[in-house]
C-alpha cells in the first residue's frame, strides 16, 4: 500500500495545469494569478488629508493661535494652494495637502470667525492627520505573486494600480458520479435497506469551495454497463470524482469499469484512515479520483487528495488547509498502522473529537469544524498542543 505522501506527490505530478486567460477584476475573485504585479502608482498617490479640517504649518498652529484662511481645497482637484504660518487652508479628506502646510488640524478641533480659524487643541505635530504619498504601498514593491488566491483585500489593490483584467489558471470542470444500489435520490420514497444519496451534494461543495466548477452530476447503479457508459461521458471533463463502488467487493466495478473504458489506474489503496480504498487514475487529460462511498472517507480523502490537485491545476502557490494551533481537551490515541484523521471541534483554542469516529458517522462530521491528523501509533495526553487543519 502507498504512503499517503507518496499518493499526493503522485497525483501532483500527474495532472496538468490549466490554461491561462485574461478575466476582467470582477470575475477573478478566488481564482489564481497566472503573472506577478509590482506597483506603478504609489498609495497614497499623493500627500492628502485624513480629516476634515484645516492644512496648517504645524509650528505656527498652537493653541489659541487665529490663523487666516487663504482658500478652500476639496478632494478630487488640486487647486495649487500654498499655506503659511500664521495661514490656514480649508481642507476636507482625501484632498491634496496645499503646499508649505505639514499637517491638518480636524475641523472638531477650531471654531470658525469668518476669514479665520481658531485653534482649540493643545499642540498640532507636524505630520498630523497627513497621509503621505508612497506611505502604504511604494512603487516597485510586489503586490501580486503568481499562484496567489485573488480575493476581495487583493483585487482592491489591483484597481489602485488601474489594473482592469489578470491572467488566471481555468477553474476545472468537474463531473461527480455516485454510484451504489442502495442509494435514492431526494424526493424518492425510501424502501428497507434504501438511504438517500448524501456524497453528491457534499462533493460538489468540496469542490465548489476549492474553486472548481461541477458540469455533471450522476448517479449510477452498481451495474457494469451503465457505470462504463456514465464515466466515457463524464471523462470529457477536465475532472471525474467518483464516489463508492472502489473497494474489494463483487458490486464494487468502478476499477473494471475505468479499464474498460480505456482509462489508466495509476494508483490504488492509501495507507490513511479513513480512505484506504482510494483511487487515482487519467483518461487522457481527464484526472479521475475514486474516493471511498462512506461519507466521512470520502470527506477526508477529497481534503487530502482531490483539493491538492484542484489547486494545482489552477496554478495555486499553496496547496494546504489553514491550519491552527490547539491544546487537546482529553487524550487522543490513534490508528496503530495508518495516519488518522480525527474529526473535531475546536473551541476557544481547545480541541476535542465530536461524535462517533466512524467513517459512516455522518452526524460527529456534521458537527466538526476541525481535523487532526495523528502519525501512526501516535498517543497525546489531554494538554498536549496540536496543529489542526480548519475545515471552515
Ligand atoms: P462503497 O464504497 O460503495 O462500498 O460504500 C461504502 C458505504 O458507504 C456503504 O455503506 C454505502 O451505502 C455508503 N455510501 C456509498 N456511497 C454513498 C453516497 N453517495 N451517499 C451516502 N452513502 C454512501
Ligand atoms: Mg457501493
Amino acid at each position: 500500500m502507498l504512503s499517503e505522501e507518496e499518493v499526493r506527490t503522485k497525483i501532483l505530478a500527474a495532472v496538468p495545469i490549466l490554461p491561462v486567460k485574461k478575466v476582467p477584476l470582477r470575475q477573478a475573485a478566488s481564482r489564481f494569478s497566472a503573472t506577478e504585479l509590482v506597483a506603478t502608482i504609489p498609495l497614497p498617490s499623493f500627500d492628502n488629508s485624513a480629516m476634515d479640517g484645516y492644512a496648517v504649518v504645524a509650528s505656527s498652529a498652537t493653541k489659541g493661535a487665529r490663523l487666516k484662511i487663504v482658500g478652500d481645497q476639496p478632494a478630487g482637484v488640486s487647486r495649487d494652494l500654498r499655506v503659511r504660518p500664521g495661514q490656514a487652508v480649508r481642507i476636507f479628506t482625501g484632498a491634496p495637502l496645499p503646499a508649505g502646510a505639514d499637517a491638518v488640524v480636524m475641523q472638531e478641533e477650531t471654531e470658525r470667525a469668518d476669514d479665520f480659524v481658531l485653534i482649540r487643541t493643545d499642540r498640532v505635530s507636524p505630520g498630523e492627520f497627513v497621509r503621505k504619498a508612497g506611505g502604504d504601498l511604494a512603487v516597485g514593491q510586489q503586490i501580486l505573486r503568481r499562484g496567489e488566491r485573488l480575493s476581495p483585500v487583493t483585487l482592491p489593490l489591483l484597481a489602485s494600480q488601474g489594473v482592469e483584467s489578470i491572467d488566471v489558471h481555468e477553474s476545472p470542470r468537474i463531473a461527480i458520479v455516485t454510484t451504489g444500489d442502495e442509494l435514492v435520490a431526494l424526493g424518492t420514497e425510501l424502501r428497507p435497506g434504501e438511504i438517500f444519496e448524501t456524497n453528491g451534494v457534499m462533493l460538489a461543495g468540496l469542490a465548489e469551495a476549492s474553486g472548481a466548477e461541477v458540469v455533471m452530476q450522476s448517479h449510477c447503479r452498481d451495474d457494469f454497463e451503465e457505470l462504463c457508459a456514465v464515466l466515457r461521458d463524464a471523462t470529457k471533463n477536465d475532472v471525474v470524482i467518483i464516489s463508492g463502488g472502489v473497494s474489494v467487493g463483487e458490486r464494487d466495478l468502478v476499477r473494471d469499469a475505468l479499464r474498460k473504458v480505456g482509462a489508466q489506474i495509476d494508483l490504488w489503496r492509501v495507507a490513511v484512515k479513513p480512505g484506504k480504498p482510494f483511487l487515482f487514475g487519467m483518461r487522457e487529460r481527464c484526472a479521475i479520483f475514486g474516493l471511498p462511498g462512506n461519507p466521512v472517507s470520502s470527506f477526508v480523502t477529497f481534503l487530502i487528495f482531490v483539493r491538492p490537485a484542484l489547486l494545482r491545476m489552477m496554478g495555486a502557490r499553496d496547496l494546504g488547509m489553514a491550519r491552527s494551533i490547539a491544546r487537546l481537551s482529553h487524550d487522543i490515541a490513534g490508528d496503530e498502522t495508518r495516519p488518522h484523521y480525527l474529526r473535531g471541534k475546536i473551541d476557544e483554542g481547545r480541541f476535542c473529537l465530536v461524535g462517533q469516529q466512524e467513517s459512516h458517522a455522518l452526524f460527529g462530521l456534521a458537527r466538526a469544524n476541525a481535523l487532526l491528523r495523528l502519525t501512526p501509533g501516535e498517543q497525546l495526553p489531554a494538554g498536549s498542543a496540536v496543529e489542526v487543519l480548519l475545515l471552515e
